[in-house]
């Protein structure tokens, strides 16, 4: 097969592997950005298009038990389950349930919080550059509600992440929320707005766009099958077989079933370097 070499080969065009292949690409790389479907075809491609500024806290496992009860009757829409699958997921749950207990939850969004203050930013400047700045739409996004008790529950946790984060919100009554949605059903009680977040028009076609781009910088995007992906780094493609001195995984959900292949294959190998990227830098990078 054709031998085609390349600096990093990204393995997944979500757009996760996208953004990725851009910057990589901006900072001198040749990249290869690898994908069995076009790009933003799966995850990427239909989500609710919200660029969460206020998501500073990732989403924790809830431990009242109301919520749990009313999870384990499987009548929520926040979450469907299968019986049968429960025992595979299990070790799963225990570990988003420890990382879920309040201590542990805090920690996790100061860290988090240093990219999420700059997700909408950083979204703005690539979509500029990739000639898609009309698929952003400046408006915010705003949680409605049919109870006093949760949109007060609410005003409390957007109180707090505005303490500790600067997160902007607004309140809005039921006579505002009507003028500002009067299409909205009249019974709703209120909401909460949060203005800073940026709304995608069409998920699918941003990724398409910033795939663009990266063509634009001199990147290259391939048809091909992540699983081939062997010590080299070498993966196959349609147009012939890639060669990396990198390769980033980024193949959303599957990525497990790659990362535990490599993970066994590296305690066997002494000259395979994943490297992590948590590790410390002595000054910001
Ligand atoms: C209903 C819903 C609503 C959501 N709403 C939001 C929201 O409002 N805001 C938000 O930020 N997030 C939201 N999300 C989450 C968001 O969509 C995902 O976090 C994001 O799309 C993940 O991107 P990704 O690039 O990691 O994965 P993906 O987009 O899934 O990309 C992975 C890629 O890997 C490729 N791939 C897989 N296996 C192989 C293989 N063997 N070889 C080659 N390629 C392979 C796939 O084809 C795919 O293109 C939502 C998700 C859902 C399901």
């Amino acid at each position: 097969m054709n031998r085609i070499p390349f600096d990093t080969v990204v393995l997944g065009a979500g757009i996760v592997g996208v953004c990725v292949a851009v910057h990589l690409q901006k900072r001198g790389r040749q990249v290869a950005l690898v994908d069995r479907r076009l790009p933003g075809n799966e995850t990427s491609f239909g989500n609710a298009g919200l660029i969460q500024r206020e998501g500073v806290y990732p989403y924790a496992l809830p431990r009242d038990l109301d919520t749990l009860l009313r999870y384990a009757r499987n009548q929520s829409p926040d979450v469907r389950y299968h019986a049968a699958a429960l025992l595979k997921v299990a070790p799963f749950l225990w570990q988003y349930w420890r990382n879920s207990h309040p201590a542990t939850h805090a920690a996790i969004a100061r860290s988090y919080s240093t990219l999420i203050e700059r997700s909408v930013s950083e979204h703005r400047e690539l979509a500029a550059a990739a000639d898609a700045s009309a698929l952003l739409r400046p408006i915010g996004w705003m949680k409605v509600f049919r109870s006093a008790a949760a949109h007060d529950k609410e005003i409390r946790v957007a109180e707090r992440w505005h303490a500790e984060y600067g997160v902007e919100f607004e309140t809005l009554d039921a006579v505002r929320l009507q003028q500002m949605e009067p299409d909205l059903d009249k019974a709703l009680l209120g909401a909460v707005r949060y203005p800073q977040s940026d709304s995608v028009s069409d998920p699918h076609a941003l990724v398409t766009a910033y795939t663009k781009y990266f063509e634009a910088l001199g990147g290259r995007f391939f048809i091909g099958d992540a699983d081939t992906l062997r010590e080299g780094w070498e993966v196959d493609t349609q147009d012939g077989t890639i060669a990396a001195h990198s390769a980033v995984v980024a193949l959303g959900p599957w990525s497990e079933r790659l990362t535990t292949r490599l993970v066994i294959a590296c305690r066997s190998l002494s000259n395979v370097d994943i490297t992590c990227t948590t590790r410390r830098k002595a000054r910001p990078v």
